[in-house]
């Protein structure tokens, strides 16, 4: 892949994806000593930047297909769902039983069908698979797909257009497609600009299976970054090695750290954001990030949040969830 993969994919989705904006965090811009900027993926018009490769994706499409399929844990399905319905296709997104209620309603609600299948992202996709064999769907995968991988590519694109001074990107990373996609527009425009892949420390698929040089299994459990839950695929074509090649760090930050920085995004940037989304917020808040004087942008990747969890998180209440309990605490700058 190149970076005219990713040049093609923006001339695809202009006008249905959002040029996001990117804005200044003044409060973590003094946490990090720098320019500390947010890429505001939760302005896309399913809250979240999966929408970018969906529509690259959907673009391919021949317009008599008997529709498409995915596994999601949320933000992809919501993407498909939304891309499809703008082609006129029918769009089944499997999910398995950890996604939480309120994504399930929003795919729904863009006219999808919805199959919840296991506890796990693995059977959701043999489920996926099997209406690829049954029906003829096509399937549209999460992350490992060049034409998704060149959709969250449009990011890098957008990132160095903006802020050609960007000295570092922080990227959440889950099964690495926007991370793999950001690395590759950034890295061709700008080869010292570093990129940084974030993870919960519960379940770093990414992180662990490139050290291991192979797709590690690993456990699905319960997170305040839902979106960054489950493995990179046991058969993983393209993140895998793209990341490995390309990404200069990884850094895993703990449930305690996303619900401080899920707090501080909204108290003194007034966000509403997942989880997922304020990763790379919690590193630097963590002192595990590395900032010289040149600016830093993360990418805000979703706003799809539980708000019953949103809401005790901002109030300072404990949380349960899965086996994680979290000791509340009031926001405290
Ligand atoms: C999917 C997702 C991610 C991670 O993207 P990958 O391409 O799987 O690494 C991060 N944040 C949100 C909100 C997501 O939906």
């Amino acid at each position: 892949m190149t970076l005219a993969d990713i040049l093609a994919a923006r001339r695809r989705i202009s006008g249905l994806a959002v040029r996001t904006p990117l804005v200044p965090s003044p409060h973590m811009s003094r946490v990090a000593g720098t320019d500390f900027l947010l890429k505001l993926e939760t302005t896309q018009p399913i809250g979240a930047f999966k929408l970018r490769g969906a529509l690259n994706a959907l673009a391919n499409i021949a317009a008599d297909a008997p529709g498409v399929t995915c596994c999601s844990t949320g933000n992809h399905g919501r993407g498909v769902a939304y891309a499809a319905r703008a082609r006129g296709l029918r769009a089944v997104v499997c999910m398995s039983a950890l996604v939480p209620q309120a994504k399930v309603d929003g795919i729904r609600a863009l006219g999808a069908e919805v199959r919840i299948v296991g506890r796990s992202q693995d059977k959701a996709h043999e489920e996926s698979l099997r209406l690829v064999r049954d029906e003829g769907l096509v399937e549209i995968p999460p992350f490992d797909d060049p034409l998704v991988i060149a959709g969250q590519g449009t990011i890098g694109l957008e990132l160095l257009e903006d802020r050609p001074d960007l000295e570092a990107i922080l990227v959440p990373l889950s099964g690495g497609g926007l991370a793999a996609g950001i690395a590759l527009a950034a890295k061709a425009i700008k080869p010292a600009i570093r990129v940084i892949g974030i993870t919960m420390d519960r379940g770093a698929a990414m992180a662990q299976s490139v050290r291991a040089g192979a797709p590690v299994e690993v456990e699905e459990v319960a997170s305040l970054a839902d979106s960054l839950g489950g493995g990179i695929g046991r058969d993983n074509k393209l993140t895998l090695s793209i990341c490995r090649d390309l990404l200069d760090d990884y850094v895993l930050v703990t449930e305690d750290e996303i619900y401080g920085a899920m707090q501080a995004l909204y108290f003194e940037d007034g966000l509403v954001a997942e989880g997922a989304s304020v990763v790379g917020l919690a590193a630097v808040m963590a002192g595990k990030v590395s900032t010289t004087r040149a600016p830093v942008a993360t990418i805000i990747t979703g706003r799809n949040v539980d708000m019953k969890i949103f809401t005790d998180i901002v109030s300072g209440r404990g949380v349960k969830l899965g086996d994680i309990e979290l000791k509340g605490r009031a926001y405290a700058a």
